[in-house]
């Protein structure tokens, strides 16, 4: 069976990497993502790029085509939720995909070195981190260690969600995904550039633990949402 977009599965001399220099990168690379996810909610796994061959052509140099900001949760693994394999997603995750000058370091290498054309922000329902800030917030009671951090970076998206009425937990997780990518777009000048030129776009997505499927939240530039999943 032919597997499209050699991005999709394929390996050696013919295989085309879909970098941000090349036309309608950030749409095809989002399609690939859904359609890894769809392989993967309907059972029907490909399991890319994960044999000893693959492994040995991707040695020498990556060219990843898209970039996963997730949350930590273990039931979030990316390359497992999106049927991939080596070489094909360059991710970052921190609990409650909290972003930092490290991840947004990381973010930049990927889009301005490696030219991965789509960075995509995933989130999840029931996710801890949210449920822990929340939690903080209603008792007083800000949690001890570096745990902190994460916590307080929830918080502003606790604060938007409150001002838009929002008080159920997974309405709250769609506002804090929606506010991590613009705060990835306000923080790193080098990233709303790539935006801006036409090569990268930022998405965010929600997945649902259960059902394993992913959805779009939000998406820069927004035409790119056409694209997407539709909302459940
Ligand atoms: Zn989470």
């Amino acid at each position: 069976m032919s597997r499209p977009g050699s991005i999709g599965g394929q390996s050696g001399p013919e295989r085309e990497f879909l970098t941000a220099d090349v036309p309608g990168a950030p749409e095809r690379a989002l399609a690939e993502l859904i359609a890894g996810n769809r392989r993967f909610v309907t059972d029907a796994l490909w399991h890319p790029n994960q044999n000893a061959s693959h492994r040995s052509a991707v040695a020498t140099e990556q060219h990843p085509f898209a970039v996963i900001v997730g949350c930590s949760d273990s039931r979030l693994a990316a390359e497992i939720i999106f049927d991939r394999g080596l070489g094909d997603l360059f991710v970052v995750r921190t609990a409650g995909h909290t972003v930092g000058p490290e991840v947004l370091g990381s973010v930049e290498y990927a889009v301005t070195v490696l030219r991965t054309p789509l960075v995509v922000v995933l989130g999840h329902d029931s996710c801890g981190a949210v449920q822990a800030a929340r939690a903080s917030v209603a008792t007083g009671t800000p949690p001890s260690g570096h745990l902190r951090a994460v916590v307080d970076a929830v918080v502003p998206s606790l604060r938007r969600a409150r001002e838009a009425g929002v008080a159920e937990l997974d309405g709250i997780v769609d506002i804090h995904i929606a506010q991590t990518v613009e705060a990835m777009l306000k923080s790193s000048e080098t990233l709303a550039a790539e935006v801006a030129a036409g090569g990268c776009a930022v998405v965010g997505m929600s997945y649902r633990l259960a059902a394993g499927e992913v959805r779009a939240v939000t998406a820069r530039p927004v035409e790119l949402a056409g694209a997407l999943v539709p909302t459940a």
